[in-house]
């Protein structure tokens, strides 16, 4: 594409912002105002008017597949491949410096990344052999703590706990945690920056290298950068070299995890020079939806303020609908999808965003319900399933034998009789002598010190490993994957477990192999073992099996960052839901749970559904919430509520059939709908739904103890209770 190609389309200010001069920039702009594309844009502008080679330029995003997504627009634009160019979220790119200087990083050469799990059940044990009680110092506290102070950029002996016992203490599960974490080669996400941060700070070469090549640092998402990877950034820049930053501070919705939008104003200070612009034309929603949000939002308090418009008409109002609960609000939803569907639409361009993962569950079933294709991003993660974990603990340990984390979850798995004991005996040798548990395990056996059934166990799991190392040698990665989930006796476990679940997961299994031979195929040069582990640790569900279907798109809120559907749906709007409980309860956090239902209503572009349940079933037991404070703050004329003209409830059969005529027939049985009854086998529980009439009607009943179920009226002998 020639240079006017690049600028075609644009409104004066993203013109001014993609076609600038080489300078330092600040893009502030609210949602929807094409901050993302000016800044691929301007990318593409860089290396096609202003020559700067891809090898020059360092983009930053917040998610693996913004990441994907922004060299695959810049590729299309020039039409040719920029691989030099380094684009990924800020662990990525300290992950890979880390990689790449590993030894001036303190780093043994195959050092592993722990995930969130391994971390809190490392500082688990990192709590008990300091003798603490666990209940007085719970290791998820302490890993807030870690983390916390990591983000900060602090070390241990930088924190200053001015006598105050509890600082006191958890400052030296810190550090008994950091030495532990040192010791094995593992690597915690907070870690991956702090130690890219202080990798420059004490190699001033190395620094002076990354200055000099990068030319243009660009940063997308910037309103949720925390202190450490503002300090990253603010030592790249140099007199030589230009940071452009984008963002929106309505949009911050990270503050609970350490990001700073105050980092914005950091940034005016430090960079007096860079070049402020300010977008305002909105071009993803329609008029409604845009004014709806923006309604929403003018509720915070200390706002940098801005006046987003949009030329587009005011097009459909937001729907609104009150689900008796959590079963009939998935199935409006599902069904909404399906006439979606029926009218031709791709289901890739419907989006079912929650505020936390567990909503998800009851959703999954209703689309599985009606065979409706769908993704996850986030949460329910395949590197994260058990499964996955299992086969990823046995390659970490053949690749590292200090991962006393890969070591403790897979000495039983299988189950080989070891039993707790023997693991407390070989932790505590461990401890005692400063040795990792595989050292331990072998040392213990040497030494004749285990019992005589635990001896041999722990032996042959130890001759196992070996053997596997032997095994997989000379093998290709994917080989090597395939022969350990066999091998290790795995895939016979999971066989042998039987049913659905257990099917998953060997289809899971399978689908490992498959993400390792992908990944030989993207990184041929870098395909070995320790990579692909790195991969998979830093690797967030962005990669499913169901890559190439259409299917519908599920993420919480905070996923959904960014990203923008023709049909979106927000789930459980619900006072308790979103703004979740602990919003409500602790001070300062309501304006980020604002910006976050900011976020998700901006992620619309042509309809936006938002659905409340009235009683929800959370840990087993019935809630009632009253409908979010953020649906009162709509302006009325924006939302058009979907009532049933039944005054019983409101059926999911909504749109379908007349409400009123079924109804009448339905109440022929005697039921009604949210009635609780009783059922000679199935115990008590609440009707649901209802189709048919006469002789074939059916109800659904959510039965207490056993769940849903669909059951004849005619044969199923209800009792009104
Ligand atoms: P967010 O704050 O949600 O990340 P954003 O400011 O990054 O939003 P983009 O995702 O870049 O916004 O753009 C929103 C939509 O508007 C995209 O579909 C984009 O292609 C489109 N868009 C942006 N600028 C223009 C333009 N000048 N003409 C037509 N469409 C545009
Ligand atoms: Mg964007």
């Amino acid at each position: 594409m020639d240079i006017h190609g690049l600028i075609d389309g644009l409104n004066d200010k993203q013109r001014e912002a993609v076609a600038a001069p080489q300078q330092s920039m600040l893009l502030l702009a609210g949602a929807g105002s094409g901050k993302t594309r000016v800044l691929v844009q301007r990318i593409a502008w860089l290396i096609q008017a202003e020559n700067i080679s891809p090898h020059s330029i360092l983009a930053v995003t917040f998610t693996n597949k913004a990441a994907a997504e922004m060299r695959h627009r810049v590729e299309d634009l020039l039409q040719t491949s920029v691989q030099s160019m380094w684009i990924g979220t800020f662990h990525g790119l300290a992950h890979r410096m880390l990689r790449l200087h590993y030894a001036d990083a303190g780093l043994p050469e195959g050092f592993q990344i722990l995930d969130a799990d391994d971390q809190l059940r490392l500082i688990k044990r990192v709590v008990r052999a300091l003798d603490l009680d666990e209940k007085k110092w719970p290791p998820k506290q302490a890993m807030w703590y870690i983390n916390g102070q990591k983000d900060e950029g602090l070390r241990p002996h930088h924190i200053e706990t001015w006598g105050n016992q509890q600082d006191e203490i958890y400052k030296r599960i810190y550090q008994a945690y950091q030495e532990t974490c040192d010791r094995s080669g593992l690597v915690d996400f907070a870690e991956l920056l702090l130690r890219a941060h202080e990798l420059w700070l004490k190699h001033p070469h190395l620094l002076r290298h990354y200055q000099q090549r990068f030319k243009h640092v660009l940063v997308d998402e910037f309103q949720d950068t925390n202190s450490i990877q503002y300090a990253w950034l603010r030592l790249l820049a140099d007199a030589d070299n230009f940071i452009s930053i984008v963002g929106d501070d309505d949009q911050s919705i990270y503050g609970w995890r350490g990001a700073k939008v105050e980092n914005i104003q950091r940034f005016l200070d430090d960079f007096p020079d860079a070049h402020m612009i300010r977008l305002e034309q909105n071009y993803r929603s329609s008029g409604t939806i845009l004014k709806a949000a923006n309604a929403v939002i003018a509720h915070n308090s200390g706002r940098l303020g801005k006046n987003l418009w949009t030329q587009a008409g005011d097009g459909e109002p937001i729907k609104l609908y009150s689900a008796f609960n959590e079963l009939d609000e998935a199935r409006f939803i599902v069904g909404r999808i399906k006439e979606w569907l029926e009218q031709g639409n791709a289901l890739k361009d419907s989006a079912i965003l929650y505020r936390s993962n567990a909503q998800s569950r009851v959703l999954e079933e209703a689309l599985i319900t009606e065979q409706i294709p769908y993704r996850i991003y986030g949460g329910l993660r395949f590197f994260e399933r058990q499964e996955i974990k299992d086969a990823l603990a046995y390659l970490r340990l053949l690749n590292n034998r200090q991962d006393d984390a890969a070591f403790e979850r897979i000495i039983n798995t299988p189950t080989r009789g070891i039993g707790e004991k023997s693991l407390q005996q070989i932790r505590q040798y461990a401890r005692e002598h400063q040795q990792t548990m595989w050292q331990a395990a072998e040392n213990l056996i040497a030494e004749k010190l285990l019992a005589g059934r635990a001896a041999n166990s722990v032996r042959s799991f130890v001759n196992k490993i070996n053997e596997l190392e032997h095994e997989i040698e000379d093998l290709v990665l994917y080989r090597q994957c395939d022969v350990v989930i066999k091998s290790s006796g795995l895939h016979f476990m999971y066989q042998s477990e039987k049913g659905e679940k257990a099917q998953a997961r060997i289809e899971n299994l399978e689908e490992l192999v498959t993400a390792c031979r992908q990944f030989e195929n993207t990184e041929p040069e870098l395909s070995d073992l320790s990579a692909f582990l790195s991969h998979a640790a830093l690797e967030s569900g962005e990669n499913q099996a169901e890559r190439n279907q259409d299917a519908v798109q599920m993420m919480t809120l905070h996923s959904a960052k960014g990203l923008e559907f023709p049909l979106v749906f927000i789930g459980g709007v619900e006072e308790g839901m979103f703004p979740s409980l602990q919003t409500t309860e602790e001070s300062g956090r309501m304006e980020e749970e604002r910006r976050l239902c900011y976020v998700g209503m901006t992620r619309a572009k042509q309809q936006l559904y938002l659905t409340y349940a009235e009683s929800r079933r959370i840990y087993g037991k019935d809630q009632y919430h009253a409908p979010s404070r953020f649906i009162r703050e709509i302006p009325a004329g924006c939302v058009s509520e979907i009532r049933l003209n039944s005054q019983i409830s409101r059926p999911a059969a909504v749109g379908r059939f007349s409400a009123s005529v079924v109804e009448d027939s339905f109440n022929q049985t005697g039921l009604q709908l949210g009635q609780r009854v009783m059922h000679a086998k199935f115990g008590e529980g609440t009707i649901l739904n209802y189709e048919g009439s006469g002789q074939n009607s059916r109800v659904q009943v959510n039965f207490d103890q056993v769940g849903s179920k669909w059951l004849v009226v005619a044969f199923a002998r209800l009792e009104v209770i």
